[in-house]
């Protein structure tokens, strides 16, 4: 944790994504080394969220308004929305998503539902547009176009506190797996001088937000509570962590967030058939513990200076080969390491040996080695770590470089 450089001077150099005016301000397009990160991210999430029994959904990233109107965004959140489009021919208009909440509890609601499939954890990675001003933009932490590693938990309001701490230790599994320390909890309350602005009984208010307490308190997390920063349907713990700033202020922003909801059931008249043959209406919890790819990844390419974790790096491997055959022998330990999914780049520009290196290392690579006739003769490659220099027989580099690239507990 040293936050020395700007996400976006680091995303240059390492070449994840840019913008391009012609398709907009905010709408990041992401580069193949970017990409490598998203869906090493996506892979690692969707893995524990499987052995949390998660079920992966997909939807629309596009709604009727009527379906804005019900969940209140319409009432609430217009401001950060595109604007409508209307569509003549059947006398209807269309958002772009803000939220992927609307859709999830939508598929909730599409079959009846027994106690018995509940707590039911729905998972996507959706992609949402938010029309962030545009004196607000900033890189890839303040964008208008972000893809969310969203869930909904629809539970039987009896089992809340259960399933808010399974969601926490969730939480907390990932930032010990990414190595990330230094973060906070902030339990986000109603706005105590705005009582008659509330949705819902006050008294909904202050049972959720008691639950939320009592969990931070049991799993014994640093927390701070702050009131009039609830979401428009409940109150919610937040996830705050401190990110790259010019003058080095200790200011921490929200990267994730838990949201206990009693108001969406009310509104899309959610319910369950409990155990004795009664209807139910269920809660919610939105939780998004990798938050969104663009702000997450902003956040960990601040945190680690670049130097991403091995299973996270784009690339895992540099080769700089000095003469066509140790061109070819690059290929070939390129081809072999590749069938094994480990992300290997060749830089064989006509540049000179120098120049290539200081390129190379912009890229921020896990590990780098240069080949010569030295490795064609001897089979063994000097590999440069980040903190040591390793020498690997050809026969080990598999096994040598696989081992370093797993993903810790
Ligand atoms: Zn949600």
């Amino acid at each position: 944790m040293s936050y020395l450089y700007d996400h976006r001077f680091l995303a240059d150099e390492m070449e994840l994504y840019f913008f391009e005016e012609m398709v907009g301000a905010g709408l990041p397009m992401w580069l193949p080394n970017g990409v490598y990160i998203r869906e090493a991210l996506e892979k690692f999430i969707k893995d524990k969220e499987f052995k949390s029994q998660y079920q992966r959904v997909s939807s629309p990233q596009l709604a009727r308004a009527e379906l804005y109107q019900l969940s209140g965004h319409l009432k609430w959140y217009k401001d950060d929305m595109y604007p409508e489009m209307k569509w003549p021919e059947d006398h209807s208009s269309y958002y772009l998503r803000p939220m992927n909440c609307p859709h999830h509890h939508k598929i909730f609601s599409s079959v009846p539902r027994s106690y018995r499939e509940l707590p039911l954890r729905l998972a996507e990675y959706g992609q949402v547009y938010r029309f962030e001003a545009s004196g607000a933009l900033r890189g890839l932490s303040r964008v208008r176009g972000l893809c969310q590693n969203d869930g909904h938990i629809y539970i039987d309001p009896e089992k809340a506190k259960d399933e808010i701490l399974k969601v926490l230790q969730l939480h907390e599994s990932c930032y010990k797996s990414l190595g990330l320390v230094g973060y906070h909890y902030r339990l986000s309350k109603h706005d105590s001088n705005n009582v008659s602005e509330l949705e819902g009984s006050l008294e909904n208010w202050l049972i959720s937000e008691n639950i939320l307490r009592e969990c931070l308190i049991e799993m014994n997390l640093d927390f701070y509570e702050e009131a009039g920063e609830a979401a428009f349907y409940g109150p919610k713990i937040d996830i705050q962590m401190k990110f790259y700033n010019e003058n080095q202020s200790n200011k921490e922003e929200s990267i994730s967030s838990i949201q206990l909801d009693f108001l969406s059931p009310e509104r899309f008249d959610l319910e369950f058939i409990n155990s004795l043959q009664q209807k139910i209406r269920p809660w919610i919890i939105h939780r998004a513990p990798l938050g969104s790819h663009e702000r997450f990844i902003a956040l960990l390419l601040e945190y680690f200076d670049g130097q991403l974790p091995g299973w996270l790096s784009p690339v895992q491997l540099l080769l700089i080969p000095v003469n066509k055959s140790s061109y070819e022998l690059a290929q070939k330990i390129q081809e072999m390491l590749m069938a094994e999914g480990v992300r290997i780049k060749i830089d064989n520009r006509s540049a000179s040996l120098g120049k290539r290196i200081a390129l190379g290392r912009k890229l921020r690579p896990f590990s780098f080695a240069v080949i010569g006739d030295k490795e064609i003769n001897s089979e063994k490659f000097k590999i440069q770590f980040r903190d040591c220099d390793e020498i690997v027989p050809y026969s080990e580099l598999l096994g040598n470089m696989k081992a370093k690239l797993l993903i810790p507990l």
